[in-house]
């Protein structure tokens, strides 16, 4: 692995010089005379943690603009899917390093990724040098031959050769408490701990969810999947709208990392998630897109500014969801929730970083640079990229990105009808 040397870059308001050895920050100071493999001139630039998408499925840009302004469950039922069933293995691979180019391009280098063929999303990450936590989307919808399938299609996924394990893991996923029968939610449940894996669980997303699995197991999600003993600091709760004051007690006691998702929240008029009381309860707060079909995008800019406003808006306070509390969320705590040593720049660290263009319109004038990232930047903002100490975007570009754009092109017409 190369060495960089980040000369003259903006670091916490100070220009300073940043040497990457190997795949950690080895030295911070400014005016190193070290020599290094790669030299990069950070005038005119500050350096900033990447972002930690936490809740995704990559490959559903592929279905971005296919269906809109639908509620969650005839959206799924109705559009996703029946569409999601024609997806092949090959689509899957090549919608998902779409997807990567997307996130490099918005600044982020770790996606929490639900789907399915996830040996095809780690092969992707692999070669486009990102980190991931990739997993199988278990799913039984309370029906005992597909959840045979489920359990298989699982057992496969761990069984897979892992092509990058520096920078993805596996993980275990339970789609949703309405769609998986006690049995599977078991036997996930069984197999994460006997593997030592995250859980990654779409909950309490809307108040219909919550509604029916009280009707039906006399308890809100929270408390049906505590039973399971599924909550720990080690489970991803996706969404996390709908949660009452038990509900909270439980998530904050097991230290339950809570993903929320705004941008997809508003767009299928789930709700409004928490975000101040949550906090404020100490409960462990991450940020992520969700898939791109209800988002329509995967970028951490957006998602950042519209969590910041939800919690202004939600607790009618508008001292709520501070851009330093945003930021960290969609940095630090992300890194933290995964287990990976990055989301701040500092000795010691894993080598994740963004470098932004000051020179940008969006950030300028640059009193608060978080505050402009949180507030105004776009992905125009955002130069050059670094995953692990490997430059993965410079000078906005992506290696293959055309290619990319092309190959989506030609598999997006398949759905056209
Ligand atoms: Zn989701």
């Amino acid at each position: 692995m190369s060495s960089i040397l980040i000369k003259n870059i903006i670091h916490n308001q100070e220009k300073t010089d940043i040497l990457i050895k190997d795949n950690v920050f080895s030295k911070i100071a400014s005016n190193q005379d070290t020599s290094a493999d790669i030299i990069i001139n950070g005038d005119g630039k500050a350096i900033l943690p990447a972002f930690y998408n936490t809740h995704t499925h990559a490959a559903m840009n592929i279905f971005r603009g296919i269906s809109d302004d639908k509620d969650l469950f005839s959206w799924l039922n109705n559009d996703i899917w029946p569409r999601e069933a024609r997806l092949t293995e090959d689509m899957i691979y090549h919608a998902t390093k779409f997807s990567i180019l997307e996130m490099i391009k918005t600044g982020t280098v770790f996606f929490a990724d639900m789907y399915f063929e996830s040996h095809k999303i780690l092969q992707a990450a692999a070669e486009m040098g990102v980190r991931v936590a990739a997993s199988y989307g278990a799913m039984d919808l309370f029906d005992e031959e597909r959840r045979k399938q489920a359990i298989l299609k699982t057992q496969n996924f761990l069984d897979t050769p892992n092509p990058n394990p520096q920078l993805a893991t596996k993980v275990l996923t339970i789609h949703a408490v309405y769609s998986s029968s006690p049995e599977l939610i078991k036997f996930i449940v069984e197999t994460a701990h006997q593997h030592n894996l995250h859980l990654h669980i779409h909950a309490c997303e809307t108040q219909k969810e919550v509604d029916d699995c009280i009707k039906q197991n006399g308890c809100t999600p929270i408390e049906y999947l505590d039973r399971f003993g599924a909550l720990s600091d080690k489970t991803i709760l996706a969404h996390s709208v709908f949660l009452n004051d038990n509900d909270i007690k439980i998530l904050a006691q097991k230290k339950v990392r809570l993903c929320t998702n705004p941008v997809s929240n508003y767009k299928l008029a789930s709700g409004v998630f928490q975000f101040q009381k949550l906090l404020n309860s100490g409960c462990f707060i991450t940020l992520g897109t969700d898939g791109a079909a209800s988002n329509n995008n995967l970028s951490m800019l957006e998602e950042m500014k519209l969590c910041a406003l939800s919690a202004k808006i939600q607790s009618m306070d508008p001292t709520a969801g501070s851009a330093e509390d945003v930021f960290k969320i969609a940095t630090q705590n992300g890194a933290e929730a995964f287990g990976i040593n990055a989301g701040v720049i500092a000795e010691g660290k894993l080598a994740d970083c963004i470098l932004v263009d000051l020179d940008n319109h969006f950030l300028v004038p640059n009193y608060n640079l978080i505050s402009n990232m949180v507030y105004s930047a776009d992905s125009s903002c955002i130069d050059t990229v670094i995953c692990n100490g490997n430059i993965i975007m410079q000078n906005k570009h992506v290696n293959g990105e055309e290619e990319i754009i092309t190959k989506m092109k030609e598999l997006s017409s398949e759905f056209k009808n």
